[in-house]
């Protein structure tokens, strides 16, 4: 059977709302499971809008779309009086945040693995770029055997110390995407109910250390 809430800051929405969150509106938003099991959301005419978060933690602004249940949804754009949740806790039984620390753990390993894969690649860069100079060294050696050519000693020089250089120029994105990992990671990281950022700590536990969600 399908079935349906409305969410916002009238009294009786599923979902309550802190009262510092005036971004939000009465009846901002209206979530449903239809009879086939999916999920839809519908803004219904918010003033502030309403918006859904993307892999890379990035929300974006919907009027009305298909959704799932460990989407993180946000009521208004974006400042402190806006509210963040994940959809599940607009069918949510009970005040237990269970659910959506499974998904944090979830996301935290994920993201982890990515920045650990990133750090291989960095690593490895860091051996090619050390291993360039003597790379160059054994070129000007070969050229000098074969075409007889004399390369001469400064611009020797010159093409040695520069190789490590010009191979890091072309690796240096990989450091950039580390960063950004490590950016999005504490982007997107939050307690399920007081938004505030969570420790890795806290997610493992499965406990806020400030609000006590658990
Ligand atoms: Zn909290």
């Amino acid at each position: 059977m399908a079935s349906e809430v409305i969410i916002g800051r009238y009294v009786g929405s599923p979902v309550k709302i802190p009262s510092d969150r005036d971004a939000v509106s009465g009846q901002h938003v209206k979530i449903s499971i239809l009879d086939n099991g999916r999920w839809k959301l519908e803004d219904l005419k918010s003033s502030n809008g309403t918006f859904v978060r993307d892999e890379n933690g990035e929300f974006h602004r919907v009027f009305a779309k298909q959704i799932q249940e460990s989407d993180i949804i946000r009521l208004g754009n974006g400042g402190a009086n806006s509210f963040v949740f994940a959809a599940h806790r607009a069918f949510a039984q009970d005040d237990s945040y269970v659910y959506e620390f499974k998904q944090l753990r979830k996301l935290l390993k994920h993201q982890k693995d990515k920045e650990m894969k990133q750090e291989k690649k960095i690593e490895i860069t860091g051996w090619i770029s050390k291993l360039s100079g003597l790379a160059v060294i054994g070129l000007c050696a070969v050229i000098g055997s074969i075409k007889g050519i004399n390369i001469d000693p400064n611009t020797r020089y010159i093409l040695i110390a520069s190789a490590p250089v010009v191979v890091g120029l072309i690796f240096s994105g990989d450091t950039k995407r580390l960063k950004d990992l490590r950016k999005k990671k504490e982007r997107i990281l939050l307690c399920p109910k007081c938004g505030r950022p969570i420790s890795e700590f806290d997610i493992e536990l499965g406990q806020c250390s400030r609000c006590k969600a658990k």
